[in-house]
């Protein structure tokens, strides 16, 4: 009898009751070994907000008998080493994956949290919100957990469903927040900032029928760090007021040259949704057309789902002034969001980008492959201009040009460049 009861004991230690996933002690353990044996790992956090909900409208134990199921799934996923619940509605999941290989696995989580799962004849699913990271051998186990943590806060925030850390991100210990804000408000004072421009190409003539404009730094300390993660510091003071109006102004110019030798060509903005709140916004861009000379129809302002979830009448009110102004509105990275399909009905949209993770795997893999034609095939449905971008290889863009993508974009055809290599090879075209 003692030999069982020990033996529960250490079960008990191992597993959470409730869930059947593994105790965050063992987790802990088997991650430590795992970095002593230099093995590559992801570490994903996924996080579970619906967790209140559904334990409101349904049983208390509902929400832990829908882990179960969403175990039993999970764990099925050939890459995926161990599952642990931690509190009440986190999850961590540590899988033996490459780096290219991560953002198919984030979706295929994802997906599968999202799926619909019986329990006591109710249908439920889990809404999830993904953070993950690679290992590297400098990093230790807490870096890890922290930072899978930190990235799973920032894509709730962002309305993504994933997020992947940012590795090239300095940590606090290297490079604080502080001296990070004083690098960029120097930055954006001593002109460190500039853009490159990545062309949109028509599938059929191959011409390069616009480009959509990238901010790049030469800041000393701010170089390694990647263009996004830099807009999301800046996004936390007033500077991506100074640097989004810096690439509005400089690309609405560089595109008043560009059109007078290709008259059709449009320049794609990012915006971030910071922008979108500012009431000088609208404002701002019609003086910057007309001291450019550039007429609206050239211009196209990408926005990304995180840019509408905060306040959507205000969103929908700005974009339907531009939109009514001749500008053309984007959404960017779709698909990547919790509600895609339902934006495209909300707001007045006129292009959608699909992200590069539906085409990563898209050789091999045919959900992926269904999806990207049912997002296209929707989209011209709704009459809206589709771009997808991302594409590497020819095989990428056999399949999209075949499910009639209107614009391709991505390494394929070109880098982000500089404007003066941008317009010899624009001024190249016949
Ligand atoms: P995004 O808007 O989704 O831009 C596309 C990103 O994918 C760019 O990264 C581009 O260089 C990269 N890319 C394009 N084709 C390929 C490809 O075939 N393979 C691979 N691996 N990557 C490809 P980048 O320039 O690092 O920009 C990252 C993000 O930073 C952008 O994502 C955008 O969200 C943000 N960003 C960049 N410039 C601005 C800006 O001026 N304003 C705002 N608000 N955001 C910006
Ligand atoms: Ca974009
Ligand atoms: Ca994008």
């Amino acid at each position: 009898m003692l030999k069982v009861a020990e033996g529960k004991v250490e079960v008990y230690k191992k597993y959470d009751v409730n869930s059947g996933l593994l105790s965050s002690t063992a987790i802990i353990q088997n991650i430590d070994k795992l970095i002593q044996n230099e093995t590559t790992v992801a570490v994903l956090h996924a996080r579970f907000p619906n967790f209140r909900k559904v334990q409101q409208e349904y049983a208390y134990q509902a929400f832990d008998s829908l882990l179960v199921k969403f175990r039993s799934k999970l764990t099925k996923i050939s890459d995926i080493l161990m599952a642990d619940r931690l509190g009440l509605s986190d999850i961590l999941t540590i899988a033996q994956t490459n780096k290219e290989k991560l953002p198919q696995l984030c979706r295929q989580i994802s997906k599968i949290s999202q799926a619909s799962y019986t329990i006591n004849e109710q249908s439920l699913y889990l809404q999830s919100y993904i953070g993950a990271v690679h290992s590297k051998k400098s990093f230790s186990r807490l870096a890890l957990l922290q930072s899978a943590y930190n990235t799973m806060v920032k894509c709730h925030n962002l309305g993504k469903k994933f997020a992947i850390a940012n590795v090239s991100l300095p940590t606090q210990s290297v490079v604080s927040d502080h001296n990070i804000e004083r690098y960029l408000l120097g930055a954006v004072h001593n002109q460190d900032f500039f853009l490159h421009y990545q062309p949109k190409i028509c599938p059929v003539t191959k011409g390069w029928i616009g480009c959509e404009a990238l901010l790049r730094c030469n800041h000393p300390q701010l170089r390694a760090i990647s263009s996004d993660v830099l807009i999301q510091l800046a996004e936390r003071n007033s500077l991506i007021y100074e640097l989004g109006y810096f690439a509005l102004r400089n690309s609405i110019q560089q595109a008043s040259e560009w059109i007078i030798h290709s008259p059709n060509f449009v320049m794609a903005v990012n915006i971030s949704p910071i922008q979108l709140k500012d009431p000088h916004f609208v404002s701002h861009i019609k003086q910057l057309l007309n001291l450019h000379q550039l007429p609206a129809r050239n211009l196209e302002l990408e926005v990304t789902e995180s840019c509408l979830i905060s306040d959507e009448l205000l969103a929908i009110d700005t974009l339907l002034q531009l939109k009514n102004m001749g500008i053309s509105i984007a959404l960017d990275d779709f698909g990547t969001g919790y509600a895609s399909f339902q934006y495209l009905k909300k707001y007045p949209f006129c292009a959608l980008k699909i992200d590069k993770s539906f085409i990563d795997d898209i050789e091999i893999n045919t959900d992926d492959q269904n999806i990207v034609s049912a997002m296209i095939s929707i989209a011209k449905k709704l009459r809206l201009k589709v771009t997808v971008e991302g594409i590497e290889n020819q095989n990428q863009e056999a399949f999209v040009i075949k499910q009639g993508t209107d614009l391709v974009q991505g390494y394929l055809y070109s880098k982000p460049i500089s404007a003066p290599d941008f317009e010899k090879k624009l001024f190249n075209q016949s």
